[in-house]
């Protein structure tokens, strides 16, 4: 039997700790902050230097000068369209790397993922000749197992299934993906660290210009591992957290030392400069403006980069529950993540990643737009939460299926035109 196996029996084989361990471990990930927001003068210049990096980004890809600032200009006004008039008054730093967004490449002087992130967004409002992006990002599920038995799971039917996809199918998957052009890939599962070689050997084997995401309850991130996933070149992590008190979350999940995982695992991913979000799936029970605030007040304090807020919907172990939330709770959720983000009040909180707001007066991004969600048999789907498999990656023709799957579209919201 391999470890992976044996840890997936026996969680707490890794965990062995006492509660002067957990407070010391709060502590530390508290004082030993290596990630950041950036404010002020900095965050300006960086700004100067990331509107210069898009403008050499067009002066390199179209010949007619007019294009040089007509189209980095038409790109601000998409982003001004999209997030309206707000201004942001902190970026995230790690290492080298500035964020803006969870769901864009960060930027860097040398940045090969950002650089195709930007031309393939300028493809879209005049082409570039040669080669771009087809996807900003996609979910790719490489397992099945996962030890916990969350509320919300969207992969509760096939959870701890047999494996239908092998590690070199896998591979497969990722080549394809790459093929068509991809900014970001997000592993998933199940729980993807339970194959933490592989996805080793998948960002290892990939080719340069994708930005790798590991999404995770926490479970093995343990420094070994965080140490692996970010030699072999894993951008970041998204770590779920669904409550600021232990025993909330821990019920959430399904199982007793989920909190204490997640505040492992935020230790070590930070430590090892691995860009840190915590997402969290926000009940109907959770939405109110003094539990919004105390949970960005944990994140805060973890040292986080991002938050990622999910709302409920009613797939896999939610599937037929009325999950979701009031019309009151949404204006709540819109006018929390617009503080948050746009405020200078709280410049110095974690920068807030809220699909439901985009997804309402843009649409959605996802359903092969410029998004897709490839999971654990292959299947292509809209998205983690909208489930209606349109043929497989390997075993169909990619082409045909993505139309297919930009036929069936978001089941929620309209898709994009944009
Ligand atoms: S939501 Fe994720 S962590 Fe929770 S049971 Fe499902 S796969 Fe596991």
């Amino acid at each position: 039997m391999n470890n992976q196996v044996n840890y997936f029996v026996n969680p707490m084989h890794l965990f062995q700790k006492d509660a002067d361990s957990k407070t010391e471990l709060a502590q530390q990930t508290r004082s030993d902050n290596k990630q950041h927001l950036v404010t002020g003068f900095r965050k300006e210049w960086i700004e100067l230097l990331f509107r210069f990096t898009i403008i050499k980004i067009a002066v390199k890809n179209y010949s007619n000068p007019w294009h040089w600032l007509a189209v980095p200009l038409a790109l601000d006004k998409k982003r001004r369209k999209n997030i309206g008039e707000h201004r942001l008054y902190k970026l995230a730093n790690v290492g080298k790397t500035y964020y803006w967004s969870l769901y864009t490449p960060g930027w860097s002087r040398n940045s090969a993922s950002f650089k195709s992130f930007i031309a393939s967004e300028m493809n879209r409002i005049v082409p570039i000749k040669g080669k771009t992006n087809r996807f900003t990002s996609a979910y790719v599920a490489i397992t099945k197992k996962c030890s916990l038995q969350c509320e919300h799971c969207y992969e509760w039917d096939n959870l701890n299934q047999k494996e239908t996809q092998s590690e070199d199918k896998i591979h497969q998957t990722i080549a394809r993906l790459q093929e068509k052009g991809i900014s970001q890939i997000h592993l998933s599962g199940g729980e993807p660290l339970l194959k933490v070689n592989l996805i080793a050997d998948i960002v290892r084997k990939a080719q340069k210009g994708t930005d790798f995401w590991v999404l995770t309850s926490g479970f093995k991130l343990h420094n070994e591992n965080a140490e692996k996933i970010k030699a072999a070149g894993v951008k970041g992590v998204m770590i779920s957290l669904d409550h600021y008190l232990h025993e909330k979350h821990n019920m959430f999940r399904g199982f007793k030392d989920a909190y204490y995982w997640v505040e492992t695992a935020v230790h070590n991913a930070i430590e090892n400069d691995l860009t840190t979000a915590l997402s969290i799936c926000v009940t109907r029970d959770f939405v109110t403006q003094n539990n919004l605030m105390q949970y960005a007040l944990l994140a805060k304090k973890m040292g986080v980069s991002f938050i990622q807020i999910l709302e409920p919907r009613a797939v896999g172990h939610y599937k037929e529950k009325e999950v979701d939330l009031t019309e009151e709770q949404i204006q709540l959720l819109e006018k929390f993540y617009l503080e948050m983000n746009y405020s200078p009040k709280y410049k110095d909180f974690p920068l807030i990643s809220y699909h439901g707001y985009y997804q309402r007066r843009m649409g959605c991004y996802g359903a092969g737009n410029r998004s897709l969600y490839v999971d654990s048999d292959g299947d292509l789907n809209a998205c983690p939460f909208c489930q209606k498999k349109s043929g497989n990656i390997l075993n169909d023709d990619f082409p045909t299926v993505l139309e297919e799957l930009q036929t069936n579209g978001c089941q929620q919201f309209k898709g994009s035109t944009d």
